[in-house]
């Protein structure tokens, strides 16, 4: 493990005089190094003693703990400014908050506060742990904020409240610069090879509406505490092209993000860019690349605060970079443009320089806040205003009191209850939209401070058709298109677009209570298929022994209620009866009781049915299914290749193979010549393990496959499926003249094209053929929700309604093939007619009419289901976290007839 950092320091508010400056030291006498030395790194528990040093010898700083991470390291907030502004941080957070809550606020009023007030610049650095030179930089910015008597430095001190933290992944910094250490002078590769946060790895910037992990809940927790008006979020880029991105962002911005913070990205991001060209930094680039329009990148612009991106070319972590297409050849473009006005005209890059560049963006971007202080502060007012005054529609969204799964629409609410959302519910049934709602629904009105993150949560997402030029194939969105929460949760969501009356009680405080548990009953509980909550009974009911079942399809009791197929059945035991009436209590999961036993059939799940989890080093999507699996509580491990040395069904009834897991990797795997046994769980099993995995199927395993790994257990077990959407459906691998870097074309890549085809029409076609763009454009889907048809009576399909949308990144989809040994059954498949596209973007949909997502196979005695689209996506469609579960506990249960589930009640089946 990792070294813990010891200091039990929480709290050191320094009220020394200005004279005990003369006792801090510099990071270079602190560290004994010069920050940014070639090799070198600043570990991260000395960073924090550093900032702590700075707290106690002088009156700038004050530090805080605010809590621990995943892996228990200190999460740290240093708050930098006059110390006559530390003195009045109550008054000025006030301030802040009544500013953006401005009801009832009059503009001179709101001017008063702007004058009194001072701004808060919030300093995310590093989230991504391998791009190191950040937190390294922040250690000058914080020792020249401390320490200087330079009139710039007073100027920032006396106008702006820097809120600092010095890493919003601690855990990633220790790992990373750790594994530098520990790897110095060996063989070994230099690079951390697995996932820097320990669920999320780079996807920890995609968690900011989700608010998944307690990293992204402690830094939201802290905005909204102290309203900052503005983030900058420090990152790094790939070594070979520009030297920095500033804002402004290129298109798209997202429409719900309020043009005033769109402008105060323009003139942070530019002041930025004047700076470091002032100071002859070439390489600065701005308008490309990077987008503004999904929320899971971005808490901030939907709080009232421009999101300041910096993003500066990596070196080979702390040692330098040479450039690799010759060694007298400058990094990057060496044409200036108008959003490119200097070029960098160097071979190498070091990691002194990502320091130099990072603090110069840095105090470019303080400097502007001083000197545009009040203003800030009013268009604080002026954003927050115009939602609460917003007389533009949707009116409200409306969340109907009765839900398929009432625990997802807690959590909708409570999503929304994070960022800040006002929330309603109704005493009485009312009209909206023509249509009559019940009592006890929820209201969310569009006219509120933070309705910006409500409206974009919750609407559907029109994407823009944007191309690379017109006619021309799809430009590739930064990240992904559709997040609209509903559809994502399974939760019905209604937009309501013109104003209604309704007898609203404000309940944006209140906690959610679930439902209790009916009395004992005489043969079994009842829980019907349609809450993600009854997997959390199962998990708990299978840990405390409770025998249960499924019904195979659908049946109704004596009392004429009716159950769906894949209904629970739990054995009445007491110890059934606690653990359904905590888990009802907490999630809202409907529990019902029988007397006597119903004729149906059902299956019976395995005894503490046992998970193991294909990981993958560095494999996100493998990294957020270990999250998930927690969360549930299931009984699960992480597949190691030394479970090959033995009998693997002694060890797994269910192989799950997350996206990303392709034969390569179970074969292949890590290279042991170059990780040492700490990885000797993600080397390869070789062609023999290969043998085993397939042979383990067949005799009776089950193997789950999701996205890009159905094509893996397609290889593995021949199974009877063949791709439908063109082999290379985004665009044809850039090389950029450098073999073995490709990468996917961006928009940068295709206007470099464009100047270099001197916009000759004949040339340009030539050029966009040859070198970046595949011809055809079929095909896209970068990320959005996509309608599908379940067959729900399927037992992977259990608890689905009959349409619902995937998620579905650019994904596959499947049509069958003839087989002869193995029997497939599609589970859910694209709709023969009407729209496929529910929220995002989506071109060449009529390729996907009717075709499979999920199919289920019987494999020999084993069973395999393929999941195509990624129904698991960072965690986030919880609407279909439901087929993954079904077909994880399905193919190890066993079938029962009625005359065996009848003995239920008697305590005879177990
Ligand atoms: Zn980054």
């Amino acid at each position: 493990m990792m070294p813990r950092f010891a200091t039990a320091l929480v709290l050191a508010f320094a009220l020394a005089p200005s004279a005990a400056v003369g006792q801090s030291q510099t990071p270079q006498q602190f560290f004994g190094f010069a920050i940014g030395a070639d090799g070198e790194l600043a570990r991260y528990p000395k960073v924090l003693e550093y900032l702590q040093h700075l707290a106690q010898t002088t009156n700038r700083i004050k530090y805080e703990e605010l809590g621990k991470t995943t892996m228990g390291h200190p999460y740290v907030l240093a708050t930098i400014s006059a110390p006559e502004n530390l003195a009045r941080m109550g008054r000025l957070v006030a301030i802040n908050r009544r500013l953006a809550d401005p009801r009832g606020l009059s503009e001179t009023e709101a001017q008063k506060l702007a004058r009194d007030g001072r701004p808060f610049y919030l300093l995310f650095t590093t989230i991504h742990s391998t791009e190191v030179g950040n937190m390294q930089a922040i250690t000058e910015v914080a020792h020249r904020l401390a320490t200087s008597a330079d009139p710039d430095v007073r100027e920032i001190l006396d106008n702006v409240v820097l809120l600092l933290v010095p890493s919003q992944n601690p855990d990633g910094q220790v790992m990373v610069i750790d594994h530098w250490y520990k790897t110095k002078g060996t063989k070994l590769n230099r690079v951390f090879p697995d996932l820097y946060h320990k669920y999320t790895g780079h996807d920890d910037n995609r968690d900011w509406f989700m608010f998944t992990q307690k990293e992204t809940r402690m830094a939201v927790e802290m905005q909204n505490r102290l309203k900052p008006h503005l983030t900058h979020d420090m990152h790094q880029m790939g070594p070979t092209g520009s030297r920095i991105f500033v804002p402004p962002y290129e298109d798209p911005y997202d429409r719900n993000v309020h043009p005033l913070i769109a402008q105060e990205q323009v003139q942070v991001g530019q002041a930025m860019a004047t700076a470091l060209v002032a100071e002859g930094k070439g390489g600065v680039a701005f308008a490309e690349q990077y987008d503004l329009w999904t929320p899971a990148r971005q808490y901030t612009v939907y709080h009232g605060q421009p999101r300041i991106l910096t993003e500066i070319a990596s070196a080979s972590l702390a040692d330098p970079f040479v450039n690799p297409a010759g060694a007298d050849r400058a990094l990057g473009p060496q044409e200036p443009r108008w959003n490119f006005p200097l070029p960098y005209r160097r071979p190498e890059w070091r990691l002194r320089q990502i320091v130099d560049y990072g603090v110069t963006a840095v105090f470019a971007g303080l400097s502007h806040m001083a000197k545009y202080r009040t203003s800030f502060l009013e268009n604080s007012y002026r954003i927050h205003a115009d939602w609460v005054n917003r007389k533009e529609g949707p009116y409200a969204f409306v969340i109907p009191a009765s839900q398929r799964d009432p625990f997802e629409a807690m959590e909708l609410l409570n999503i929304m209850r994070i960022g800040q959302v006002e929330i309603h519910r109704t005493n009485n049934a009312f009209n909206a939209g023509g249509k009559t709602y019940e009592a006890g629904s929820h209201v969310i009105k569009i006219a509120q401070p933070y309705g910006a993150f409500a409206k974009t949560m919750l609407e559907k997402q029109v994407y823009p058709d944007l191309r690379l030029f017109p006619g021309g194939p799809p430009k590739p969105p930064y990240d992904v298109t559709g997040h609209t929460l509903g559809m994502l949760m399974g939760v019905d969501v209604v937009q309501i677009d013109a104003p209604f009356t309704a007898d609203l009680v404000d309940v944006t405080k209140a906690e959610l209570r679930g439902v209790g548990v009916p009395g004992k009953p005489r043969w079994a509980y009842l829980i019907g298929p349609e809450s993600n909550a009854g997997f959390l009974a199962v998990s708990r009911l299978q840990k405390a022994r409770v025998p249960v079942f499924r019904a195979a399809r659908g049946f109704e009791t004596g009392n004429g209620r009716s159950f769906a197929a894949g209904t629970w059945i739990v054995a009445p035991t007491p110890a059934a009866a606690e653990l359904l009436e905590d888990t009802a209590t907490t999630t809202g999961l409907n529990v019902h009781s029988a007397d006597r036993p119903v004729a149906v059939d059902g299956f019976r799940l395995k005894p503490d049915t046992r998970i193991g989890l294909w990981r993958g080093a560095n494999v996100m999507p493998g990294g957020w299914l270990m999250w998930l699996f927690e969360q549930y509580g299931f009984n699960h491990q992480i597949v190691s290749s030394t479970d090959f040395a033995g009998d693997l069904a002694a060890r797994y009834d269910t192989i799950v193979l997350p996206s990303g897991i392709t034969r390569d990797r179970i074969v292949r795997g890590l290279d042991p010549a170059t990780h040492d046994k700490e990885w000797a769980w993600a080397y390869g099993v070789g062609q023999e393990g290969w043998s085993k995995l397939s042979e383990w199927v067949r005799s009776g395993g089950t193997l789950v496959a999701i996205g890009s790994a159905v094509e893996t257990a397609r290889e593995l077990l021949d199974l009877p499926i063949e791709k439908v959407l063109p082999e290379t459906s985004r665009f044809r691998r850039f090389t950029g003249g450098e073999p073995g870097r490709e990468r996917q074309a961006s928009s940068a890549d295709v206007d470099r094209a464009l100047r270099d085809a001197f916009m000759s029409p004949a040339r340009l076609a030539a050029t966009l053929r040859d070198r970046v763009i595949e011809p055809t454009s079929l095909f896209y889907c970068p990320g959005s929700l996509l309608n599908n048809e379940f067959d729900a009576a399927h037992p992977v399909a259990f608890g689905m309604p009959p349409a619902w949308p995937v998620f579905f990144e650019s994904d596959q989809a499947y049509r069958l093939t003839p087989g002869f040994s193995i029997r497939a059954e599609v589970v859910s498949r694209y709709p023969k007619s009407g729209p496929i596209l529910a929220s995002g973007w989506l071109l060449g949909e009529d390729l996907l009419r009717d075709q499979a997502n999920v199919v289920s196979f019987r494999v020999g005695k084993g069973q395999v289901v393929t999941l195509a689209s990624q129904v698991d996506f960072r965690t986030q469609p919880r609407a279909t976290f439901k087929l993954l579960f079904n077909a994880i506990f399905h193919g190890p249960s066993t079938a029962v007839d009625s005359v065996q589930l009848a003995k239920l009640g008697a305590g005879t089946t177990n």
